[in-house]
C-alpha cells in the first residue's frame, strides 16, 4: 500500500488487457479505458491522477498538487485503488547515472581544489548563456549537462550571425545581464555579430569565452575575455592577422567560400572538430568556475589542428587602446 512519505515514484504500468471487439479483431485497452470500466464514479479523480502520474511523482507529491481540491484521504484511497489493480506502479529508481558520474567528478577534482563540493555547487549554479547556430549548442548544452551545469540558456543563431528569433538583436541584449557566463561558438559569424557581443560583455562585466568553428581543418577556443582585464575578441581579430599560425588557413579559407559560393556546399570547420572543440569549450569554462588549473585562453587561444593533430596555445596579448576593451 501507498505511503504518504514513500519515496518510491509512481508510474503507470505498461500493462493492457487485450479484450475481444465486435469486429472480430482483439481490441487493446489500456490502463485508462480500464479504470472507466472498473470505477464508477471515482473515474473522473482517477482519470485525473493518471495524468498526473509521470514517473517521477510521489505519492506526497501527486497529494500535495490535488489536496487543495480533494481530500487527502481520498486521494490516498485512489491512489491505494489505482495500485491494488495493477494499473500503477511504485517504483524505485537506482541513483541517476548523472548524479553517479557527478560524484565521480567531485572526488577526481578534490585532488585540484580545496573544496570540490562547492566547485560543484559553482559549476551548477552558474547561468551560462550558450549563442551559437542550433545543432551545436544543443550539443554543447548536453556536454555541458554532463558536467553538472543545470542553468544553460541558449541563444540561437542561423548562420552569417543574424538573430533567428523575432525580436532580433534585442533578444540577446537582454540575456546578457543575466547570466553569469557567455559562450559563443562562431560558425560563419560575420565579424560584426561576434564585435557586438564582444562590446555587450564588457559593458555588463559579464566573462565571455568565444570560439571558432568557422575554417577547414582548424578550431579555435579563446578567447576568454573577462571584463577589460586581458585581450578581447577585438584584440584578436587585430593579432590574428599578423601572429596566427592559422592565418594562412583562414585567407584561404576566405578564397574557398568565395569560388564555392554558388555550389551548395556548406561552409565551416571539419564536422569532427566540433567534438573536440566542444569539449576544449567545457573544460575551459570548468577550469574558470572551479580554478583547478588557470585558464589556457585568457590572453590566448587554443588551436585544434586537425591535418596536423595537434593542439597548441597562441598568445593574444591586449592591444594597447583597443577600440573595444581599451577603454573600459
Ligand atoms: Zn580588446
Amino acid at each position: 500500500m501507498a505511503e504518504n512519505n514513500s519515496v518510491a515514484a509512481l508510474r503507470i504500468k505498461d500493462i493492457y488487457e487485450v479484450v475481444p471487439s465486435s469486429g472480430g479483431f482483439p481490441h487493446v485497452r489500456s490502463g485508462e479505458e480500464i479504470i472507466f470500466t472498473v470505477a464508477g464514479e471515482k473515474a473522473v479523480l482517477l482519470g485525473r491522477l493518471l495524468e498526473a502520474i509521470d514517473g517521477k511523482k510521489n505519492v506526497k507529491q501527486l497529494a500535495d498538487e490535488f489536496q487543495d481540491e480533494t481530500n487527502l484521504t481520498v486521494i490516498e484511497s485512489a491512489i491505494n485503488f489505482l495500485l491494488s489493480k495493477g494499473i500503477i506502479e511504485e517504483v524505485v529508481f537506482p541513483e541517476s547515472s548523472l548524479a553517479l558520474h557527478l560524484k565521480q567528478q567531485i572526488k577526481y577534482l578534490s585532488h585540484y581544489v580545496a573544496e570540490p563540493e562547492a566547485a560543484i555547487e559553482t559549476i551548477a549554479s552558474t547561468k551560462c548563456l550558450i549563442v551559437g547556430e542550433q545543432s551545436i549548442i544543443k550539443r554543447l548544452s548536453s556536454d555541458m549537462t554532463l558536467h553538472g551545469f543545470a542553468s544553460i540558456d541558449k541563444h540561437a543563431v542561423i548562420s552569417g550571425g543574424n538573430e533567428s528569433e523575432e525580436d532580433g538583436f534585442d533578444g540577446i541584449r537582454a540575456k546578457v545581464p543575466l547570466a553569469d557566463f557567455v559562450v559563443l561558438i562562431n560558425r560563419n559569424f560575420s565579424s560584426d555579430y561576434c564585435f557586438e557581443i564582444n562590446q555587450l560583455c564588457l559593458e555588463h562585466c559579464k566573462p565571455v569565452l568565444f570560439a571558432d568553428l568557422s575554417s577547414g581543418g582548424h578550431g579555435v577556443i579563446g578567447p576568454l575575455c573577462v571584463g577589460g582585464q586581458c585581450s578581447c575578441y577585438m584584440c584578436y581579430q587585430s593579432r590574428l592577422l599578423a601572429n596566427s599560425k592559422t592565418h594562412r588557413e583562414h585567407l584561404d579559407y576566405e578564397v574557398f567560400k568565395k569560388t564555392q559560393a554558388s555550389s551548395g556546399v556548406s561552409f565551416g570547420s571539419l564536422k569532427s572538430l566540433e567534438h573536440i572543440v566542444d569539449s576544449l569549450v567545457v573544460v575551459e569554462i570548468l577550469s574558470y568556475l572551479t580554478k583547478f588549473r588557470a585558464p589556457r585562453t585568457i590572453d590566448g587561444t587554443l588551436i585544434v589542428d586537425l591535418f596536423q593533430t595537434e593542439i597548441y596555445r597562441e598568445p593574444v596579448l591586449k592591444m594597447p587602446g583597443c577600440r573595444a576593451c581599451g577603454a573600459i
